[in-house]
């Protein structure tokens, strides 16, 4: 039989070299570099809502950690250390060193270490806290996007929720498509490298968790402004391209959850730079939008006609 502590000890204890103090105490202790913020943030995954318990547990770890470090990567932090919240219906063994395995490689990608948590029996449910560092009042936060700034998106957009829909059967992709979908759904890359060159380039970032249209219109709502996207400048791979005739690409690409890409906004003058940053990073960086006064979001076709709106993204409660 496993203890709880000997399952700490076995699956989620690490050196932590960073951290004052780590795993094992009633607390960890942390100190901030000079200079630096406290970025902090939770997400929480649950078996039935956000992936199905048969998912494979390697692939989870390294998602459940990677959502997480997907926040910071929003606000331009860096992410430094972590929390894990687990609750259990048993204590599987062979699910438990996958779990750990994939969750470690991710942290290792990404430089974090993990610092403490909580393990329970219950249905099972995982939990992160992210804790990264961001220089003083440089954080990239939702709140400021003006008039004029020009829209731009990272990666591409809708192969997330088209490998959600391939594992529903709610589409049949052919074998080099569906693999493509299905890791972008199964190990998301968070784009923290991006979000931390924004710093001082971009107004505003956020990353795209709940679809395009729906967090783009949280950067909206809190600039207290609106958009215009060009629809046919969307980037999309070519699996989400060859179902874009059917409502359900459509929806992938608008409202797909699960992409993790980041969507912020630059002035136009500082274009090159942005452009300079995607050659740097190896990282597609598309401008599909601006951002103008009048409140709302409106989608325009190639000849600047408005689209309308069905789709929204995801929302839990709604
Ligand atoms: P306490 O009873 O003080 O809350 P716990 O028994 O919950 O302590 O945890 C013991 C130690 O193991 C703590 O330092 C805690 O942060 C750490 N811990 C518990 N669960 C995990 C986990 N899943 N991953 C990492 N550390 C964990
Ligand atoms: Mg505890």
């Amino acid at each position: 039989m496993t203890s709880e502590f000997s399952l700490i000890e076995r699956f989620f204890t690490r050196p932590t070299p960073s951290a004052s103090l780590g795993v094992g105490d009633d607390a960890a202790l942390l100190a901030l570099s000079p200079g630096m913020e406290l970025a902090i943030s939770t997400d929480m995954l649950v078996a039935g809502t956000h992936f199905f318990p048969d998912t494979d547990p390697r692939k989870l770890g390294w998602k459940t950690l990677a959502v997480n470090i997907s926040d910071l990567a929003a606000m331009g932090a860096q992410p430094r250390w972590a929390t894990l919240a687990l609750a259990l219906p048993q204590v599987d063994e062979t699910w438990l060193a996958a779990f750990s395995d994939g969750f470690f490689k991710c942290a290792g990608n990404f430089g974090i270490e993990l610092i403490g948590g909580d393990t329970t029996r219950g249905p099972l449910n995982l939990s992160v806290t992210i804790l990264g560092e961001v220089p003083i009042n440089q954080a990239l936060r939702r709140d400021a996007a003006r008039p004029g700034d020009d829209i731009w998106v990272s990666g591409t957009l809708g192969a997330a929720a088209l490998g959600l829909a391939t594992l529903q059967k709610r589409v049949q992709l052919g074998e080099v498509s569906r693999s493509h979908c299905l890791r972008a759904l199964e190990t998301p890359q968070p784009r923290v490298a991006l979000g931390l060159a924004l710093r001082g380039i971009a107004h505003v970032a956020i990353d795209i968790s709940d679809g395009l249209l729906a967090d783009l219109g949280h950067i909206l709502e809190c600039s207290g402004c609106g958009a215009e996207v060009f629809f046919n400048d969307l980037p999309r791979s070519d699996a989400v391209d060859a179902v874009l005739s059917m409502e359900l690409g459509r929806r992938c690409l608008l409202a797909g959850g699960d992409d993790y890409e980041l969507c912020f906004t630059v002035p136009p003058d500082r274009c090159v730079e942005v452009d300079a940053l995607s050659q740097q990073l190896q990282l597609p960086l598309t401008r599909v939008g601006r951002v103008v006064e009048h409140r709302g979001l409106k989608l325009l076709d190639v000849q600047g006609r408005p689209i309308k709106i069905e789709e929204t993204g995801f929302d839990h409660f709604a």
